[in-house]
């Protein structure tokens, strides 16, 4: 039998094993790191700050006191609460779709939707460099799988006609992409990709997870800011970035959100989030929709511009090729004080190890310019 000794050894020697961090103090852009002192923290998806925002922490405090902490069942026994079904008419409203459902996290929607809509003599076609949770999704419906190269829609466009000439007429077609790209930090032609998919007649998921709180009027999505929420079939994202707290989501047709709330595994046989939690995210979508979020989105564009004028998003990848420069490369800043994170494969093809830097609101502008001159020391410059 293979000893995981022996397993670790291997990554080991690949420049590929992973080892936890531990943070001795709250998540923030100041950071207290076990073995590192104080550091700048670049490496966080808290966009927005909120992870860490005192009327979040407040809100939190008081529904825990009025609704508790345990859902104690799973949502379809007796764990479906008002505070949830409240959410998710919020967070409908807000995305202007008919109906929204709430899961555990964000991985939990993709790897329980995907399988619900598609399954064997079904078509997924996914963009190379979707999420681990989409791919781990698609795999398990048991449909056919087709990849096109990262935005390639020539491919995506061939793809849809192979499907569409091999799918009966009861099959699905289930295009699938992120909005904005989790490591390289880029955006998806979406427009381009909704003319396609109307034409094959195709459904289109898209995955908001870095571009929900961030882009778009009220922070909704870079679907909202090139005005074509409508057009998405599936709209999926998560709490767990921008919003700063957990849980992930799905915005679609009240037919597809009935269905997934009997066909969902990851729905129906998961206790339901805590229903204080439930709440705050309501809280936090408000301030996230409100003044606030605006203020918020502007520092952090603001912040994203004066670390790389060319940014697209708040995930700014600077490319290395090896593990071990990369890993050096994390190393060197790590000790100048920033905490950078080296991303390695299987999270990235192999020889594109990279630096992924993440912006947040909260970082100050001296914090920035810091990790400029930090990033040049070791000559590196962004692979924008
Ligand atoms: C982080 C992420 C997820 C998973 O969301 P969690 O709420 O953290 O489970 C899904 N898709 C993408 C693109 C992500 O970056």
């Amino acid at each position: 039998m293979r000893d995981p000794l022996a397993e670790l050894a291997e990554l080991e020697a690949a420049g590929l094993r992973r080892q936890l961090r531990t943070l001795d103090s709250p998540q923030g852009v100041r950071i207290s790191l076990a073995g590192s002192g104080t550091v700048h923290n670049f490496s966080s998806n808290d966009y927005l700050g909120f992870a860490t925002e005192p009327i979040i922490a407040a809100a939190f405090a008081e529904h825990l006191q009025r609704l508790g902490h345990g859902a104690g069942a799973s949502r379809l026994v007796c764990g479906s609460m008002a505070a949830h079904r409240q959410l998710e008419e919020q967070l409908a409203d807000l995305k202007r779709s008919e109906a929204a459902l709430t899961f555990s996290s964000g991985f939990a929607v993709a790897t329980g939707v995907l399988p619900a809509l598609c399954g064997k003599g079904d078509v997924i076609i996914l963009d190379k460099l979707c999420h681990a949770s989409l791919i781990d999704g698609a795999r398990l419906s048991g449909a056919t799988l087709r990849i096109f190269p990262h935005n390639d829609l020539d491919r995506l466009e061939r793809h849809l006609r192979w499907a569409s000439e091999t799918t009966g007429p009861d099959g699905r077609i289930l295009v699938v992409t992120e909005s904005v790209f989790s490591m390289d930090g880029d955006t998806a032609p979406l427009m381009e990709i909704c003319r396609l998919k109307d034409e094959s007649e195709a459904l289109l998921l898209v995955d908001e997870a870095h571009a929900f709180g961030v882009f778009g009027p009220a922070g909704r999505g870079l679907a909202a800011a090139l005005g074509l929420e409508s057009r998405i079939d599936l709209q999926m994202g998560t709490f767990s970035k921008a919003l700063g707290l957990s849980g992930g989501y799905l915005c679609a047709s009240r037919a597809f959100v009935d269905l997934l709330i009997n066909r969902a595994r990851s729905f129906i046989y998961s206790t339901a989030p805590a229903p204080a939690l439930a709440a705050t995210l309501g809280d936090a979508l408000q301030l996230m929709a409100g003044p606030l979020g605006d203020d918020r989105r502007g520092q952090l564009w603001r912040n994203c511009r004066q670390l790389e004028p060319k940014a697209n998003s708040a995930i700014i990848p600077h490319i290395i090729g090896t593990n071990e420069a990369a890993l050096a490369a994390a190393e060197s800043l790590l000790h100048k004080g920033f905490l950078v994170p080296a991303i390695r494969y299987p999270t990235v093809p192999r020889g594109s190890a990279r630096l992924r830097v993440t912006l947040s609101a909260k970082h100050e502008s001296d914090q920035v310019q810091a990790l400029q001159r930090a990033l040049s020391e070791i000559a590196l410059t962004s692979a924008l």
